[in-house]
């Protein structure tokens, strides 16, 4: 079995049917998104209505959470907190609730995934470092973890001792558990503006990050002519 798994698209169609056909290209049983579906790009209701279309495993991301009216704004920064309101105004009421039904987890042969963190998935904190991750093996239940949320992929290794590092594949070993950030589709934060998602295959024991190539041009253009905030466009360029 191979899942394909895919985190923070945030309204961004562009780079989303570019992995779409990647993970085609590649042949892929079965999708899990990790949520953050809407938030920053100007393609909100298509991006729903594709994702939706190839999977019902999703988990709510923070501005999932947040459009629904189910985490405050205040926290989010000015562009953050712009596009939000902007979204809100763009999705229908039926792509409203459809947010507020995600799940925060989902769980599916060994693996667990969440958007943010295991132990308080409604807290949406972060798992950066060797030491955030060694807390949060304890609240997976699985072999592996899967998280978003970040944009940087990255993985940690529960093996003698945790290891914590930034290689596009990973062959586990018997005994090994694993936690993954699969990176971001739609606004990739690693100074590499590909988009970013993973595949996680159950026979060959591996995880592999792939990064695709698409058109950042009309996706930064969308949000121009949406009158978002420009930095919103300019990011998707440099990865950031
Ligand atoms: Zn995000």
């Amino acid at each position: 079995m191979r899942y394909a798994v895919f985190s923070d698209i945030h309204a961004n169609l562009e780079a989303l049917e570019a992995v779409y056909a990647d993970m085609d290209r590649r042949g892929v049983d079965e999708y899990i998104c990790l949520g953050d579906l809407v938030g920053y790009g100007a393609s909100p209701g298509p991006v729903m209505e594709r994702v939706m279309d190839r999977t019902s495993r999703i988990v709510a991301g923070n501005h999932d959470y947040a459009i629904c009216g189910k985490l405050r704004l205040d926290p989010f920064n000015t562009y953050a907190r712009q596009a939000a309101e902007w979204t809100m105004d763009q999705l229908d009421d039926e792509w409203i609730d459809t947010l507020d039904q995600l799940p925060l987890m989902t769980s599916v042969d060994n693996v667990t995934c969440v958007h943010a963190t295991f132990i308080a998935p409604e807290r949406f904190d972060y798992i950066l470092t060797a030491y955030d991750a060694e807390l949060n093996f304890e609240g997976i239940g699985a072999r592996i973890g899967f998280i978003g949320h970040s944009h940087i992929p990255v993985n940690f290794v529960m093996r003698d001792r945790l290891l914590h590092n930034e290689h596009r594949t990973l062959e586990l070993q018997p005994g090994d558990r694993a936690l993954v950030n699969v990176g971001s589709v739609g606004q990739p934060r690693d100074d590499d503006p590909r988009a970013s998602y993973g595949v996680y295959d159950t026979e060959e024991e591996s995880v592999r990050i792939h990064r695709v190539t698409y058109d950042i041009d009309t996706a930064a253009n969308k949000i121009y002519e949406a009158g978002l905030p420009t930095l919103l466009g300019e990011r998707l360029y440099r990865g950031k």
